[in-house]
């Protein structure tokens, strides 16, 4: 298949006029377009990259929580896939075991399956601090015991993430985790610098939702924000819904850690790709007004967000160039997760997920490795 291409971006730098060759499921070619072009039809706008969210709790109506499924996987990534998301790290919440083992079989059977869009998965607790919960349930927060332990280092779910709370994981068991290609990430957090800094010298490298439910930078208390943006090869993902973070604090982060670090993620819940406006999470209802979600009691409860408003605020509000909001939506997680060889880029021998862009930031076209899809 050949698509001819008013302009891509490749590499995070912009090229035009340009004619890309896929075969099979991976671009095989990149090349300026010539005469012989001239039969292919010109798709105009933007090419870049499919979107990589490294967080994203539900969509099209299911919460993995819900429905630990390789079908609730299926509806999930096909909801985020309409927004641009190729790529998904499905995030189950803190949970009672027997779900977190529903949860790893279902990952493990769409891995094994090629189930399109599925990467992994990222496992937010349980063993986080109480005090910095949020929406999670107390009741289920817990130290990692052995049970736990070897889930994580099953070796058939692909990519796997663990947020934990560095207070209530010791730093040997984190070094064991990253050394067996458990990617750990820090989050839902009281500690305080100290025990930030030990956890990151012992192998965690990625933050949680920066500034969301963790100590917060303070003068003479730096707390996990302080050392996230302190420690320049630490990623860090980024609701840039507006609701979570102030766009102040985004565009200090970004500005701080670099767009080669920033992730973009949604955390979404199961409405992303629906209509409705409520659902339960355990005991709590949980209501969308707008784009925001809270409990009863106003606790922010995951978000609304999907990766292509993400991508639209960064540009639209941040005012950053399309190119580094793309690196953020894209490469930076396909480099996180150690995929780039073969993610995050428009590239010879990448996975040809593309997204077509017209100038308002709205999807014309989609490719999900290499199969063209038809938006609804
Ligand atoms: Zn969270």
């Amino acid at each position: 298949m050949q698509l001819k291409c008013e302009r891509l971006l490749s590499s995070n730098v912009w090229l035009n006029k340009q004619t890309l060759t896929i075969e099979h499921d991976k671009i095989i070619s990149i090349r300026p377009t010539i005469e012989n072009d001239a039969h292919l039809p010109l798709y105009k706008g933007s090419f870049v990259p499919g979107f990589i969210d490294v967080q994203v709790n539900g969509g099209g109506g299911v919460l993995f929580n819900q429905q630990p499924s390789v079908a609730a996987l299926t509806q999930m990534s096909q909801a985020h896939l309409r927004f641009g998301s190729t790529g998904l790290m499905p995030t189950l919440i803190t949970d009672e075991l027997p779900v977190m083992r529903q949860a790893a079989q279902a990952i493990a059977d769409a891995v094994s399956q090629n189930t399109a869009g599925i990467l992994g998965v990222h496992f937010e607790g349980p063993h986080l601090s109480k005090p910095k919960k949020g929406v999670h349930d107390a009741s289920f927060i817990r130290p990692l015991s052995d049970d736990e332990l070897a889930l994580y280092l099953r070796k058939d779910l692909g990519k796997v993430i663990v947020t934990v709370a560095p207070e209530n994981v010791a730093p040997d068991i984190i070094t064991l985790m990253s050394e067996n290609g458990i990617k750990v990430c820090l989050g839902h957090s009281n500690a305080d610098a100290d025990t930030v800094l030990k956890a990151i010298e012992a192998g965690a490298d990625g933050f949680t939702h920066l500034f969301n439910a963790m100590s917060a930078m303070q003068s003479r208390a730096p707390g996990m924000v302080g050392v996230a943006l302190n420690t320049p090869k630490t990623y860090a993902g980024l609701i840039l819904d507006h609701y979570h973070i102030d766009p102040i604090c985004s565009e200090i982060a970004i500005k701080i850690k670099g767009i080669d670090k920033i992730m973009l993620v949604t955390d979404a819940m199961g409405l992303i790709g629906t209509d409705d406006d409520s659902f339960m999470f355990g005991e709590q209802k949980i209501t969308r007004i707008g784009n925001k979600l809270t409990t009863d009691n106003g606790t922010l409860a995951g978000s609304h967000l999907d990766m292509l408003s993400a991508v639209k605020h960064a540009v639209n509000d941040l005012k950053l160039p399309l190119e580094d909001a793309i690196a953020m939506a894209s490469t930076t997680p396909a480099n996180y997760l150690g995929l780039r060889a073969s993610h995050g880029d428009i590239a010879v021998g990448q996975q040809a997920d593309l997204v077509l862009l017209d100038d308002d930031l709205n999807i014309t076209a989609l490719w999900q490795s290499g199969q063209s899809i038809i938006i609804t």
